[in-house]
């Protein structure tokens, strides 16, 4: 493991040496990823404006709803597909666009859509730092969607990976049928029937995957582990990056030197894989310097949102984690070909 990254770069990189050295006996090793940390992109000023999207807008006057509030578009993807056909409405606090929450900050328009609702979604296990005092004062209105999960080094990016995302669907499904009753049926019902369709993607993954276990990849943030995991992937890098920024061209420079003295050790060249959600001029410099090509992998953190409510938009919405996994199984098999 790399995290191209000054606060972190000297534990890790001997890490790394290691785990490039051992490329072969991937099956063997498990991606030492830590907790997520700074890496995503800063929440934009437009935040809180978030709050519209309702599944089921037409079916009972506003004061009626169970207002339900997700932290951030994952759950908010999860949220729509198990609450459909009930009289709630659900919304998120950042933006479709926003991606990891790392260094979220809330705004007051936040605050108060927080204050507002009746149950708050959250992802947990270090994903939301910034709630944590709103977390406390909704204890017992709030859904943690990781909680009692089997985590990877604290990682909080659980529905990266199919089974994650089906297993936290249950969770948060459960939280509400205990937090809304009388909605208790059709949480369960929608939950079974859209774990069974993610499952259904899953076996498909899993079949036509089969040949890329082992393999070596490098990720562009710590979003990966859980996927990884259960593909069998090895990761033998991730570049972590701040906020807005870029590696250093040393940090980089370095990671192009262990990919280069791989190569040359006759290690197999790993897959490099950007995220849609980041710049990936960084790995760009490191396909030109290596030879290895750049692809992308979506940890299905951003997506369509249906501002307007329209149907086709939230239909869209209701698609998406299963589109970007659709997208993920294409770009690895791929490079099965390799
Ligand atoms: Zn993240």
């Amino acid at each position: 493991m790399i995290f191209v990254n000054k606060n972190k770069a000297k534990k890790p990189i001997s890490v790394t040496k290691t785990l490039i050295a051992t490329a072969f006996l991937a099956l063997i090793l498990m991606p030492s990823l830590t907790s997520c940390k700074k890496g995503s992109q800063q929440a934009t000023p437009q935040a809180a404006a978030n709050t519209t999207n309702s599944t089921n807008e037409a079916q009972a006057p506003e004061e009626n709803k169970t207002k339900i509030l997700a932290t951030f578009y994952p759950l908010y993807v999860m949220l729509l597909n198990i609450t459909e056909g009930t009289n709630t409405e659900v919304s998120m606090i950042a933006p479709a666009n926003t991606g990891c929450l790392h260094d979220y900050q809330l705004t007051t328009k936040d605050m108060q859509a927080i204050e507002k609702c009746d149950i708050l979604v959250a992802n947990g296990a270090g994903m939301e730092d910034f709630l944590e005092k709103a977390l406390e004062a909704k204890k017992d209105s709030t859904i943690i969607a990781s909680q009692g999960y089997n985590l990877i080094e604290e990682n909080p990016h659980i529905w990266v990976s199919p089974s994650g995302a089906i297993w936290q669907v249950k969770q948060i499904a459960e939280g509400l049928k205990k937090l809304d009753p009388q909605n208790a049926s059709a949480y369960e019902k929608n939950a079974t029937s859209y774990a069974e369709k993610i499952q259904e993607l899953s076996d498909t993954m899993h079949s036509e995957l089969e040949g890329l276990k082992g393999k070596s990849v490098i990720t562009f943030h710590e979003a990966f582990p859980y996927f990884s995991s259960e593909f069998g992937l090895n990761t033998v890098a991730v570049v972590e990056r701040e906020p807005g920024t870029e590696p250093s061209a040393r940090e980089l420079a370095d990671l192009v030197a262990l990919i280069k003295d791989a190569k040359t050790k006759g290690s197999k060249v790993p897959m490099l894989f950007a995220e849609p959600q980041y710049s990936s001029s960084a790995a760009e410099v490191i396909a030109n310097e290596t030879g290895i090509k750049v692809q992308e992998l979506d940890p299905a953190v951003t997506g369509p949102f249906g501002k307007d409510g329209t149907d086709s938009d939230t239909l869209q919405t209701k698609e998406s984690y299963l589109n970007a996994m659709r997208k993920n199984l294409e770009v690895l098999k791929s490079n099965l070909a390799d």
